[in-house]
């Protein structure tokens, strides 16, 4: 185990709060405890018992709250580091101040993420399993929840340490004949070198293949509604929100800036945008608000077409048919309780159609069922053994593993035993560097610092 400072950061959302707690860790956790806690009862702190005492100010002698305070002894806790944690009220100011008789005592403020940063330093937990607790703070949704927490049990870790094993068996059969140079490597060997090659290729692709099933799941899509003014946008949107956040009116043209809600549909987080009607417009502002809309489309997963089927198809609609031609758009078709007037030009291809009231709700429902499936997301479905790539981070080294496989195989015909040494490692260290074997202190100092505080 590495030896640190000792670092302290208050690990409660800031603000008011039923309790808040002071995370400690370190060799000084245990003598901090000593300087700012009295137990109610003798016998000081026991490592893992909760006791029930007062926080005071040592300098002062003023009591600053009656706290719970417990003591984690390395290397039974989460960093594996001897960790004291204080619950105390948690109000801001109480908080605050526990945290400062900490620094007080010599206890450093912690940067983002630094108690993660130890359980992996100190190889309690692996890059993946450490990007997996941010995953499950941040996850809006039960599938992505339950993902993240696959990830932290290691479902991941063990497949990609999988991969990593056949790598180093074959680096090793390879590296013993670079040795002996006077030996031949015989058709045995390089037939147990090919056949390990061919495994790790077949699971890194496995691998790859879940990638965009895994995103979905981790960060939602993000799904922009657009159509011309006064085809229901907003209507939709609060049915589809189910309540009035978007300002529904008969004068086109309302809605002139982007909306933006996350909605859950069948267990699939789903950012919905609202944009601006789109039209021919001489107003500076709605026309801002129609560039913006524009620019939304490539970066949104789906696109939901609105038209109203009481009028004619006409040229604002054709106007966005171009606009989104060659991106993934789903036609829906609102205001069905009305006599329908709309012809859609022969040619118009979509990757689904709706039919929608959404004065009513009527249709809603399927539409839902549509984007969620359309994204493959089906909530009946059993994710409990699911082994998914959910970073780009993961799936871009898995990826140069890939390509340096794919050589080493190429090389395998001429028997070229350096350059598929060279392969080799370069593939090693792409995959080490997913579950943090290898990987650069910049990028972890970029992983970690994405984290909260306290964390
Ligand atoms: P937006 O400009 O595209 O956001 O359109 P709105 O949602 O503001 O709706 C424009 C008008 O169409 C409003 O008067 C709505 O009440 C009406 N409307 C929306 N959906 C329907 C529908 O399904 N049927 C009917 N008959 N009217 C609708």
């Amino acid at each position: 185990m590495y030896v640190r400072d000792t670092i302290a950061a208050v690990s409660t959302p800031p603000g008011s709060g039923g309790i808040g707690i002071v995370r400690i860790s370190g060799a000084q956790a245990a003598a901090i405890g000593k300087a700012v806690f009295k137990p109610i009862h003798d016998g000081g702190l026991v490592s893992h018992r909760f006791a029930f005492g007062r926080i005071f100010d040592q300098n002062s002698g003023d009591i600053i709250d009656e706290a719970m305070a417990v003591l984690m002894c390395a290397p039974r806790s989460y960093t594996r580091e001897d960790v004291l944690e204080l619950h105390c009220h948690g109000g801001w100011l109480v908080v605050e101040r526990v945290l400062s008789l900490a620094l007080l005592c010599g206890a450093r403020l912690a940067d983002p993420g630094e108690f993660t940063r130890r359980a992996f330093l100190n190889g309690r937990i692996d890059l993946i399993q450490a990007e997996a607790v941010m995953d499950i703070i941040a996850s809006r949704s039960e599938a992505a929840l339950k993902l993240a927490q696959q990830q932290r049990e290691g479902l991941l870790s063990r497949s990609i340490e999988k991969i990593r094993s056949y790598l180093i068996q074959s680096l090793a059969l390879v590296e013993a004949y670079i040795d002996f140079p006077d030996d031949d490597i015989g058709d045995t060997d390089l037939a147990a070198i090919r056949k390990s090659v061919h495994e790790s290729l077949s699971d890194t692709g496995t691998l790859l293949a879940s990638f965009d099933q895994g995103r979905v799941v981790r960060d939602g899509v993000s799904v922009l509604i657009i159509g011309k003014p006064n085809v229901g946008k907003s209507s939709l949107l609060n049915c589809l929100l189910n309540e009035n956040r978007a300002i529904v009116t008969h004068i086109p043209g309302t809605t002139r800036d982007i909306i933006e809600e996350t909605v859950l549909f069948n267990g699939l987080a789903v950012r919905l945008l609202d944009s601006a009607g789109i039209r021919q417009t001489h107003d500076v502002v709605e026309t801002e608000g129609i560039k913006r809309t524009l620019e939304k489309i490539p970066s949104a997963d789906l696109v939901l077409f609105v038209m109203d089927t009481s009028s004619p198809f006409s040229a604002e609609d054709q106007l966005i048919l171009d606009a989104v031609a060659g991106f993934a758009v789903m036609a829906v078709f609102n205001k069905c309780d009305l006599p329908r007037t709309l012809v859609v030009p022969d040619g118009s291809s979509f990757n689904a159609q709706v039919s929608i009231t959404a004065l009513s709700g009527d249709g809603i429902a399927a539409l839902k069922n549509a984007v969620s499936g359309y994204f493959m997301v089906d909530a009946e479905r059993d994710t409990r053994d699911i082994v998914a790539l959910s970073r780009a981070r993961h799936r871009d080294a898995l990826v140069s593993t890939e390509q340096s496989l794919l050589r080493t195989d190429d090389l395998l015909t001429d028997g070229h035993l350096e350059l598929m040494a060279v392969e080799l490692r370069d593939a090693l260290a792409a995959v080490g560097s997913v579950t943090g074997q290898t990987t650069p202190d910049d990028i972890l100092d970029a992983i970690f610092s994405s984290f909260c505080i306290g964390k």
